[in-house]
């Protein structure tokens, strides 16, 4: 422990106020952790600190920055969201010195007692901000044993704590907002091209049937040898493309009146996957999809089978030399957000904006309306569609479907 702090607390404690209001300045969450993460060490001498947080309500903890620990323990290292240590520390509102506590450390449930251990940690601060757990920091015995933090360290810590808390919860919501405004401007701009390319589509596909039937009765006059035969069959396999992108492109406009119903969406997705596996298993794509059977939700199974549909055949067409494709499933308030993820090339930021709008594709033989019809299949279900992507990172599709409440 540093000597300054016990010898000068004023100097100390205004030290950290000062930094606890600019806290809450930060509003970009990588920063936020790393400054935490270094003020801990800073202000307090912790050389071994872990910021854990989950991502929604169900969501496991998860360390989101960290310093100075084994970086093969780091990884992978999460707290169940409702297991004991989570209640305790949501239930006491007050750091858990573990030495000081044998009772709740034999409380908590094994597998928790065995995770501290491998970090290492002699305490555990909660993060709470609007009475709720956000997550909670554990610190880490440095080197030369577990740092003594006497009564007014405590203090220290558990105002910063708050703050900690506080400043992520501000950081998540201005997140939240930007996405939302975001997200209001694309419905805005897709609902303008969805009617252009619904009247568009309509325009285009009686001629189209004229023309198709027309040339279908040219085809008789000529037997299947004929090279004009040939010829024939070219325009009407060309005319059905047409249609099928005609097709595709009214039901992003216009989509299907959904048959709602309760479905299980593991089902959904096995049916979906069913569809793709051998194609998956030949370009050497893993496929695992662990979701609760129990998740279902309110939707109209074909369109949804499409949606998973689309958004799987993406993600295999940005393999095309084998990776991972991982599907899971979260339940959320009323909602339930399934997510989509793969080990492709990602997507460069300036397609990240366009992917929804028709047309839009980087492929030779892409129709751009994969991701357009999704989208207007999700609008439907009065769900959310959202694409995660960095270059070089892989990209995630989440989808977020009502909840069934039958059971
Ligand atoms: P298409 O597949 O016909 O190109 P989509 O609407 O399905 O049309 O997708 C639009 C574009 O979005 C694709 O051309 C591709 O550039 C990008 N994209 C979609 N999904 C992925 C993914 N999983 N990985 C990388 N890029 C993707
Ligand atoms: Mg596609």
């Amino acid at each position: 422990m540093k000597k300054h702090r016990s010898q000068r607390p004023d100097e100390y404690r205004q030290l950290i106020q000062e930094f606890t209001r600019s806290l809450t300045l930060i509003v970009d969450e990588e920063q936020l952790r790393s400054s935490i993460s270094a003020k801990l060490r800073d202000f307090f001498g912790l050389e071994r600190v872990a910021i854990f947080l989950r991502e929604g309500d169900g969501a496991p903890f998860r360390i989101v920055a960290e310093r100075g620990m084994d970086p093969e323990i780091v990884r992978n290292v999460t707290f169940p969201s409702n297991g004991r240590l989570a209640r305790w520390l949501k239930v006491n509102e007050e750091p858990l010195l573990l030495d000081e506590n044998p009772g709740v450390v034999a409380f908590l449930d094994a597998q928790e007692r065995d995770t501290l251990t491998r970090l290492d940690a002699f305490a555990c601060f909660p993060l709470v901000a609007l009475n709720q757990l956000k997550g909670f920091l554990t610190l880490g015995r440095s080197d030369t044993g577990a740092p003594q933090l006497d009564q007014g360290d405590r203090e220290l810590l558990s105002l910063f704590s708050g703050q900690a808390a506080l400043a992520f919860e501000n950081a998540a919501l201005l997140r939240e907002q930007r996405s939302r405004l975001k997200r209001l401007y694309r419905a805005e701009r897709l609902a303008t091209a969805g009617e252009m390319a619904a009247g568009a589509a309509h325009e285009i596909r009686n001629p189209l049937t004229s023309i198709r039937s027309a040339i279908q009765h040219l085809r008789t006059d000529y037997d299947d040898e004929s090279p004009r035969a040939e010829l024939i069959d070219d325009i009407l396999a060309e005319v059905d493309r047409i249609n099928g992108i005609v097709g595709a492109l009214l039901s992003f406009a216009r989509p299907a009146e959904p048959r709602f119903e309760s479905v299980p969406l593991a089902e959904l997705v096995r049916m979906a996957i069913a569809l793709v596996d051998a194609q998956a298993q030949t370009q050497g794509i893993a496929v695992s999809a662990e979701i609760a059977e129990d998740i279902s939700v309110e939707a109209d199974p074909n369109l949804i089978k499409q949606v998973v549909l689309n958004v799987v055949m993406n993600a295999m067409q940005a393999m095309p030399n084998g990776g991972e494709l991982t599907i899971s499933a979260l339940p959320l308030a009323g909602f339930a957000e399934l997510r989509m993820g793969d080990s492709g090339p990602g997507i460069p930021s300036e397609d990240r904006e366009r992917l929804f709008d028709p047309f839009f594709t980087t492929k030779k033989e892409g129709t751009g309306l994969g991701l357009s019809v999704c989208y207007g299949i999700v609008q439907r279900h009065g769900g959310e569609i959202e694409v995660e992507s960095e270059t070089g990172q892989g990209t995630v599709v989440r989808i977020r479907l009502p909840r069934s409440t039958a059971p």
